[in-house]
C-alpha cells in the first residue's frame, strides 16, 4: 500500500489499537522470544505499571507534562539532531546524568506540520507531539530512579542451569508502559509511538507502510 502522510495516519489509527503497538513493540524486542508464551502475562503488567505511574502522577504533579517534569526536578531541552530513518527513529530521550529530557526538535516540528497540513489533529485529538513525548520520557525517569514499582519486577527464569537460575528483564516492557503511562496522563487516543510513523514516513515512505502492514497483522 501507498498514500499520502494523511492516509498513512488514519490507518495507523484506525487499526492501531493500544494492544498492538505493545506488541509491535515487543517483537522488536531481540529478548521477546525467550517470553515463550508469557507475552499477555508482561504485557498486563507493563500497562499497570504505566497506568500505576500516571495515576500516581496526576495526583501527585498534575497532567501538564512539563509542569510535572520541574516537580521532578528533571529538565527538558530541545535539540535539533537529525533523526535517523527505519524503525528507530526518536523523537525524544531521556538520560540521567544529569536527569533530563531531549526533544528532537527537527522531527517533533516535522510531524507536526505533516499534522496541520494534512488536517490530522481531529484524528489525533492534538497537533503538537511534545507533550505526548514529555510523558513517555517522564515514565522513564520515574522507573530509573524508583519514583514508582515499574516494570523491573517483571521477570522469568531464561535458563535454567542446576543451582544457577539467570533472570532477565525486558526493556521493551518500560516502552510499552512508557507509552500507557502518556495515554493515561493525557486522555490520548493512540500510542505516542504512532507519531513515530510520520516521522518514518517522511524518511521512507514505503518502509513506514510496511510498518502500518506488521502493526495490522498483529493480534488485537
Ligand atoms: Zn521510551
Amino acid at each position: 500500500m501507498t498514500g499520502t502522510a494523511g492516509e498513512l495516519l488514519a490507518a495507523v489509527v484506525a487499526v492501531g489499537s493500544e494492544r498492538r503497538f505493545a506488541r509491535l513493540t515487543l517483537e522488536d524486542d531481540p529478548f521477546a522470544p525467550r517470553l515463550g508464551g508469557h507475552e499477555e502475562e508482561a504485557l498486563s503488567y507493563a500497562f499497570v505499571a504505566g497506568q500505576t505511574a500516571a495515576d500516581e502522577t496526576a495526583n501527585a504533579y498534575g497532567r501538564d507534562p512539563e509542569a510535572v517534569a520541574a516537580a521532578l526536578g528533571l529538565a527538558v531541552n530541545r535539540d535539533s539532531l537529525e533523526a535517523k530513518a527505519g524503525s528507530s527513529v526518536r523523537l525524544s530521550e531521556y538520560g540521567d546524568r544529569p536527569p533530563e529530557i531531549v526533544l528532537h526538535m527537527d522531527s517533533l516540528d516535522a510531524a507536526q506540520e505533516t499534522i496541520q497540513a494534512h488536517g490530522l489533529e481531529s484524528l489525533l485529538g492534538f497537533s503538537d507531539p511534545q507533550p505526548a513525548q514529555v510523558a513517555h520520557e517522564i515514565y522513564h525517569h520515574l522507573e530509573t530512579k524508583h519514583l514508582t514499582a515499574g516494570t523491573a519486577g517483571f521477570r522469568l527464569p531464561v535458563l535454567d542451569l542446576g543451582p544457577l537460575h539467570l533472570r532477565r528483564t525486558f526493556p521493551s516492557l518500560s516502552e510499552i508502559a512508557a507509552d500507557r503511562f502518556a495515554i493515561a496522563l493525557l486522555g490520548l487516543r493512540v500510542p505516542p509511538r504512532a507519531i513515530h510513523f510520520l516521522v518514518v514516513y517522511q524518511h521512507n515512505p514505503a518502509y513506514a507502510w510496511q510498518l502500518l502492514d506488521r502493526l495490522r497483522s498483529l493480534p488485537e
